[in-house]
């Protein structure tokens, strides 16, 4: 499936799913996409911000290779370094609550326990399920171990 940001002679802005590039193509040269604001089937394509952001490189600076000394690297050390002092303040903000961290999070989220922030250990399948439920939760990548104290 792919999502084109469409637009009719109008300017009326939406969107339209289709299997792929020669789908869109077709169906538009069958005149089967209708502007669902004015019913116009002059549509035509627009470029999407969603998808160029989304689709948007990995930072530079992430991808560079670590021997080379370039302004880059500098980039990339301060970005880290960033990260690790946010997870820092996070981490002293947060209560431990260890491997109950989804069912707490819940039970914070449906007003059953004190809110607070709160971290701890949660596997992959719970922290889709958190999200999927409307919880607001943050995944940490790649901690080390002596990160957590
Ligand atoms: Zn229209």
């Amino acid at each position: 499936m792919i999502i084109f940001d469409l637009a009719c002679q109008h300017d009326h802005r939406f969107e339209g799913w289709f299997q792929s590039r020669e789908d869109f193509d077709s169906q538009l040269a069958s005149g089967l996409i209708a502007c669902p604001h004015c019913g116009s089937l002059a549509i035509r394509r627009i470029p999407s911000a969603v998808h160029l952001a989304s689709s948007a490189p990995v930072p530079a600076a992430v991808a560079a290779k670590p021997a080379a000394a370039t302004p880059v690297i500098d980039m990339r050390a301060g970005a880290l370094a960033a990260f690790r002092q946010l997870t820092e303040v996070l981490l002293a903000n947060c209560e431990d609550v260890g491997a109950d961290f989804a069912e707490e999070a819940r039970r914070i989220h449906y007003v059953e326990a004190p809110e607070r922030s709160i971290r701890g250990e949660a596997s992959a399948e719970e922290y889709e399920a958190l999200l999927e439920e409307g919880i607001e939760v943050f995944r940490l990548a790649r901690l080390k171990p002596g990160d957590m104290h």
